[in-house]
């Protein structure tokens, strides 16, 4: 039996670089711990990693008798299939509580800040351990990334005190500078099929008995999908049936306009018109200042399905 640090399907840089943090924590403190990923790496994961020096974790889906903190997230639905069968020893989080249990007591570890990697820093200051310089690194990284260079509406103080914290460790002199390089690195498409690119950062949600997947890419220049659309639109209906879900929507989100434009393909989209009070044209809509799925869509979202 092995203990293992991972984050949600469909990784982030939140959930690779948490994974890495953590498990060199727990290996400091005694507990011998491996990062995993349940995926592979989105581009702007690959540029951070590259960049501090890192491989990446090992790939693991199953986790049947081995130990598991679970990073990123708490809903079975972005869990490996077979968690019930592994021992969850902590939960590290700052999404809403999900749904999973345990069998024996648990470290937990849930805040409702910006990033997963806020909460770790946390964690080194309480027991007391040095973060090593290109940790450091890849934690102030994914505080840029998952704040969107502390704009999305889930940033607090105690994320950008954090991630100048990190920085100062790591040697960055300029957050910024590197957050936009995070993000035009993640802005990179080509290659990449429609399918990728929805399910690069996908998440499947429960909303009133309805299956609801949302996706959500973050680049620096909307005009990048243009000659796309038509494309993601039919490739989203075909996840739709395939996936037995009443919704699928993908935010196409401008860091630089700060806002999403929303494609959707649902069987009842004035459920989604009503959700944020704006009329689907051809599918899409924009939406000024939205920026964060899980503070600004998924809410509204589950409130109009519950109507
Ligand atoms: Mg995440
Ligand atoms: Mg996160
Ligand atoms: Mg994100």
């Amino acid at each position: 039996m092995a203990t293992y640090a991972c984050g949600h399907i469909n990784p982030d840089s939140d959930s690779i670089c948490s994974a890495i943090a953590l498990s060199y924590l727990k290996t400091q403190l005694k507990e011998p711990c491996i990062p995993a990923r349940q995926g592979e790496l989105n581009p702007e994961t690959e540029f951070i990693l590259n960049k501090f020096g890192f491989e990446k974790p090992v790939l693991k889906t199953e986790f049947a008798g081995e130990n598991l903190y679970i990073v990123d997230y708490s809903n079975s639905l972005e869990a490996p299939k077979d968690v019930k069968e592994a021992t969850i020893k902590g939960i590290i989080d700052h999404h809403k509580l999900g749904d999973l249990t345990t069998s024996t007591p648990l470290e937990c570890w849930i805040r409702p800040v910006g990033c997963t990697n806020t909460i770790i820093k946390e964690m080194y200051d309480y027991h007391q351990v040095e973060i090593p310089k290109d940790i450091a690194g890849i934690m102030c990284c994914a505080i840029l990334s998952d704040t969107v260079i502390f704009k999305s509406p889930t940033c607090t103080k105690i994320d950008t005190k954090a991630c100048k914290a990190l920085a100062k460790i790591a040697g960055i002199e300029d957050v910024r500078a590197l957050g936009m390089e995070l993000f035009i690195a993640k802005s990179a498409i080509k290659g990449a099929t429609p399918r990728d690119l929805i399910k690069r950062d996908f998440k499947d949600f429960e909303m009133h008995g309805h299956k609801v997947g949302i996706g959500q890419l973050e680049v620096v220049d909307l005009s990048t999908f243009d000659a796309m659309k038509e494309d993601l639109l039919a490739d989203m209906k075909a996840l739709k049936e395939e996936g037995d879900r009443h919704t699928v929507i993908l935010l196409l989100t401008d860091i630089l306009k700060e806002g999403s434009q929303l494609l959707c393909v649902s069987d009842d989209a004035t459920i989604i018109e009503n959700a944020f009070g704006a009329t689907l044209q051809d599918s899409q809509v924009w939406l000024p200042k939205v920026l964060s799925r899980k503070k600004q869509v998924t809410p509204p979202l589950e409130a109009a399905f519950n109507q």
